[in-house]
Parts: C-alpha cells; sequence; structure tokens
C-alpha cells in the first residue's frame, strides 16, 4: 500500500525551507537524564519562527502553489499556530491569507495573526459551520484551502523537524513527538523510518482527548468530542485520513499524559532549563519524563514543538506548579 507521503517529500520539504525556517536548537539535560536514566535530546521548536513547528509544513504547502493559486492566496480555519503559520508563509511568499477564527478566540491570537499579515474572519461557534464559511470564501474568492494537518504537504514539511534532529545527533532508540491532528507525528515517523529504521516511534496525546490512541488500537478513525485539556494545540477531535494512514503503518503506539504532568514538565523547562514550553508542546517531554515509554539506557528525540503560551497563564501554571511541591 503507498502511504501518502515518503521520505523523498520529506527532503524536498527540507530543500524548500533551508535558509527560509531556523534550524532548531537541540537542547540537553544533564537533570532529565539522571532523572530517566536516559540520554534525552529536546529538539526545540519552541525556537522555531513563530514560536512552533507548524511554520515547516506552512511554508511547504505555499511554496508549491501554483501562479494562479499564489496570486489569489490561502484561506485556513484555525485559532492557533497553524493560522500564524500560514500568516507568515503567506507574508513571505507575498500572498494573501484569510484566516477564519471564532468570534470568541482569545485576543492575543487574533493579534499575532494579524501581526504577520492574516486577514481574520470571525464566525460564531455556537451558531455557524466554520468549514462551510471557508468552503464559500475560497470559492467565492479562488482561495487555496490549506487544513494544518491532513494534507501531504504539511505533513511533510512537519518531518523535517526529525530528520534535523537525528542528522544532528546521530541514531535514536526512540522518537517521542506530540499528537493533535497527526500532522507532525506522520512526518516525523517517515524521516525518522527512513533515517533510522530501528528507532521506536511513540505519539503522545493528553489523557483527556486520547482519540489517536483509542484508533491506533482499533483500526479506525476515532471522533471525540473537543477534549478539557491545558493541551491546546491538542484539542483535535480526530486523526485526518492522510495522518492516520501514515500512523497506523508507521508509528509503534500512542501514550497519554495528564494536564498535571505537562504543567510539571513545563515548570521543569522554565526552571531547569530556562525554556518556555507551551503546553502542548510538553507532551512528548512528559511522557519521558513520567516513564510512559521504556527509555531507559536508550537515546530518546523529544519534538518540544512549541512555546506560544500566554505569559500570565505560563505564570499561573509554573508557580502553580512550584507552591505544589
Ligand atoms: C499543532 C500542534 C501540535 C499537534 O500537531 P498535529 O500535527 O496536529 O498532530 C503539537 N504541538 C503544538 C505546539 C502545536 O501547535
Amino acid at each position: 500500500m503507498s502511504l501518502p507521503i515518503s521520505y523523498d517529500d520529506v527532503v524536498a520539504a527540507h530543500a524548500r525551507l533551508h535558509g527560509v525556517a531556523h534550524k532548531t536548537p537541540v537542547l540537553t539535560s544533564a537533570t532529565a537524564n539522571a532523572m530517566t536514566g536516559a540520554e534525552l535530546f529536546f529538539k526545540a521548536e519552541s525556537f522555531q519562527r513563530m514560536g512552533a513547528f507548524k511554520f515547516r509544513g506552512a511554508y511547504n504547502a505555499l511554496s508549491q502553489f501554483t501562479p494562479e493559486q499564489r496570486k489569489a492566496g490561502v484561506i485556513t480555519f484555525s485559532s492557533g499556530n497553524h493560522a500564524q503559520a500560514i500568516a507568515l508563509s503567506a507574508r513571505l511568499l507575498g500572498m494573501r491569507a484569510v484566516i477564519v477564527m471564532p468570534k470568541d478566540a482569545p485576543v492575543v491570537k487574533v493579534e499575532a495573526t494579524r501581526g504577520y499579515g492574516g486577514e481574520v474572519v470571525f464566525f460564531d461557534r455556537y451558531t455557524e459551520d466554520r468549514e462551510a464559511i471557508g468552503r464559500k470564501l475560497a470559492e467565492e474568492q479562488g482561495l487555496t484551502l490549506i487544513p494544518p494537518y491532513d494534507h501531504p504537504h504539511v505533513m511533510a514539511g512537519q518531518g523535517t523537524a526529525a530528520k534535523e534532529l537525528i542528522e544532528e545527533v546521530g541514531p535514536l532508540d526512540v522518537l517521542l513527538a506530540p499528537l493533535g491532528g497527526g500532522g507532525l507525528l506522520s512526518g516525523c515517523a517517515t524521516a525518522a523510518r527512513a533515517l533510522n529504521p530501528a528507532c521506536k516511534v511513540f505519539g503522545v496525546e493528553p489523557e483527556a482527548g486520547n482519540d489517536g490512541q483509542q484508533s491506533f488500537r482499533t483500526g479506525q478513525i476515532v471522533h471525540i468530542d473537543t477534549p478539557k485539556t491545558l493541551a491546546d494545540g491538542a484539542q483535535t477531535q480526530h486523526l485526518g485520513n492522510h495522518t492516520f494512514a501514515v500512523i497506523r503503518e508507521l508509528v509503534d503506539d500512542i501514550v497519554t499524559v495528564t494536564d498535571t504532568e505537562l504543567v510539571n514538565a513545563m515548570q521543569f523547562f522554565a526552571s531547569r532549563m530556562k525554556a518556555v514550553v507551551e503546553p502542548t508542546g510538553c507532551l512528548a517531554a512528559a511522557a519521558a519524563l513520567n516513564g510512559k515509554v521504556d527509555v531507559r539506557g536508550k537515546r530518546v528525540g523529544v519534538i518540544l514543538s512549541g512555546g506560544n503560551v500566554d505569559l500570565q497563564l505560563f505564570a499561573k501554571l509554573v508557580l502553580g506548579a512550584e507552591e505544589a511541591r
């Protein structure tokens, strides 16, 4: 069976991103190694442009538009990191970006998207269907829709994070990546399997939203209600058809962590590693730090997927974790 993306697609994406995306740093911590008995390599996508790996997939997708598509522009519906990634990529490529967001989206997210030149169109999430609005605008204005995860160009772009990590640190025994809709995990699994076939690949989800784990174990895409979790980048209700096809084939398992484990990991990064990592960005690290995957004695890659967190919330969570100690 042929999968929606191959390693060649990841290599081509990496060439398109060269000189545009940052080659993000790999962080290490003797304390984290001592706590886990493993050798951990944290790929800090919190230092990527716009603060998350999503720039990789968005730019890879937009840079493949035809001249006609480029002239009309791009549309997406998202209030999170994908919106900012699309807005920034569109600005760099000189095209229009229309972002459909709920009326009650956090002001900081609306402002960040506008700051990158995105045109925000609001909808009422209780009475209107965002996909219908997106489709209508796309049709009327000739815009191309780029979804946040279920698109081969997006998936291939996200896989460049794992490619870069393995090329920098050498073969790994285990690779851990956060899982929302599966763009990041499917791309990273594709890269890891090609570069490092013995490497085991795990996705990490919030416990409250384990639709990916259920899907992986039952062999069918499971839909859930929007989960209540601090990991707002992983509040997806289901995997995509393309992402699931890759995940079921190339991933070893999917594990979960609790919100408390996420907050403790955030606190660890802030206090020990002087790094700001958003709750969703801590998923993979929390799995390693809490023994959700057997990492003892192993070389382990951990994707820190992003750092975009409201500073008030960050301070509250980190200080709360400190007090609970
Ligand atoms: C979007 C996002 C994820 C989840 O990525 P998927 O490709 O949807 O699985 C994880 N972490 C951060 C910071 C994100 O923005």
